[in-house]
């Protein structure tokens, strides 16, 4: 028995969801009483790979190959399933990322693993094995227990944190076996549509709705964004109205997103905004009308005119920058 973590890499770098990812399998190693390996897939520098270390894994498999350097969502579950297999690992740990999601469930039917996506906290440790996950689009929390022999959990970025755990981690190169099946879709290339902070994996985001009136008024929201180092976001009626891009409408029919911070900008709060963003760690509300629903779940907020607060914030910021 031992636990098995994907660490996904992007451009041979290691996200912060990852070090979480594997902190939060880590601590399940430990109540299990048990080994914690890692497997990379694609191009990952040994030094990168070490930082795995760092935070508890005391195994890591390295899947260096030329067919599996861009993410191939079935050869990938195919590879990480095995390497689950070879290794005797019965929990599957991996982070609920844009790719996560499309990995976790195919990872789940390959072992015949019960399967719990969104985890929120570590398994309870009656002997149930219950991991609380979100459900219904963030609005509820399930408790799900995994009942069967190997189980699959997909943590959400932000739920856990990063706990260092200094281990001595050897690195093993892993022998894919990959069938020509595994490889219906092959990403030949990547092209990088934007150098903006990209919107899943950011860790603050500005986000604005139909208060702004138009998108000739985005310019503030695209400064204040960019002295925080933030990502965009835009509520749904802004980019059905094509203000901004659809790849910005967060909710529950656009992308669900877990910042350390979301400063919300004259959006009134729906819930179905309210789907894909009330598990930011701290959010913050703009908002002229006192009345919105966004302030109930505020951390912050500030009753005011956005054309009257943000451009006072931007100051505010410059300043404090010097
Ligand atoms: P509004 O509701 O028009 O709110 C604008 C807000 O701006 C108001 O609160 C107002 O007080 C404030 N305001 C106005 N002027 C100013 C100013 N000068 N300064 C400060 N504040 C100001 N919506 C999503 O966002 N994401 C989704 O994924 C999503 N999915 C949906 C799925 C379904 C099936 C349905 C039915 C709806 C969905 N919606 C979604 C739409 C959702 O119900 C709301 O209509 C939408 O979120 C409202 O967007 P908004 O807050 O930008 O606009």
């Amino acid at each position: 028995m031992s636990v098995l973590v994907y660490v996904e890499q992007a451009e041979g770098k290691f996200k912060k969801s990852v070090f979480e990812a594997v902190s939060y399998a880590k601590a399940i190693a430990d109540q299990q009483s048990t080994n914690l390996t890692a497997i990379s897939i694609g191009d990952v520098a040994e030094s990168e790979l070490k930082e795995l270390g760092k935070y508890g894994a005391s195994k890591i498999l390295n899947v260096s190959v030329d067919q599996l350097k861009t993410f191939v969502n079935q050869a990938y579950a195919s590879v990480i399933a095995a390497a689950a297999e070879k290794e005797g690992a019965d929990i599957v740990v991996l982070s609920n990322s844009f790719s996560g999601k499309g990995l976790a469930p195919r990872i789940a039917v390959k072992l015949k693993a019960g399967l719990a996506d969104g985890a929120v906290e570590l398994p309870g440790t009656d002997g149930k094995f219950a991991v609380k996950k979100t459900a219904f689009s963030g609005k509820a929390f399930a408790i799900t227990e995994l009942t069967s022999a190997n189980k699959v959990i997909a943590l959400n970025p932000n739920a856990f944190g990063v706990k260092e755990n200094a281990t001595d981690a050897v690195i093993e190169n892993f022998a894919a076996d990959i069938k020509p099946s595994d490889l219906g879709t092959v990403i030949k290339d990547i092209v990088r549509a934007t150098d903006k902070v990209s919107l899943p994996d950011a860790e603050l985001v500005v986000s604005a709705g139909r208060g702004l009136k138009g998108p000739e008024n985005w310019g503030m929201i695209e400064e204040l964004a960019d002295l925080l180092g933030a990502a965009t976001a835009c509520s749904k009626p802004v980019s059905d109205a094509d203000w901004r891009p659809h790849s910005e409408h967060v909710g529950q029919t656009g992308i669900a997103i877990s910042p350390n911070l979301y400063i919300a900008i004259g959006i009134s709060g729906a819930i179905q905004h309210l789907a894909g963003v009330s598990s930011s760690k701290v959010i913050v509300v703009i908002n002229k009308d006192p009345e919105a629903p966004f302030f109930k779940v505020a951390d912050y907020g500030i009753v005011g005119d956005a054309f009257e607060v943000v451009p006072k914030l931007i100051e505010a910021l410059k300043a404090h920058k010097g």
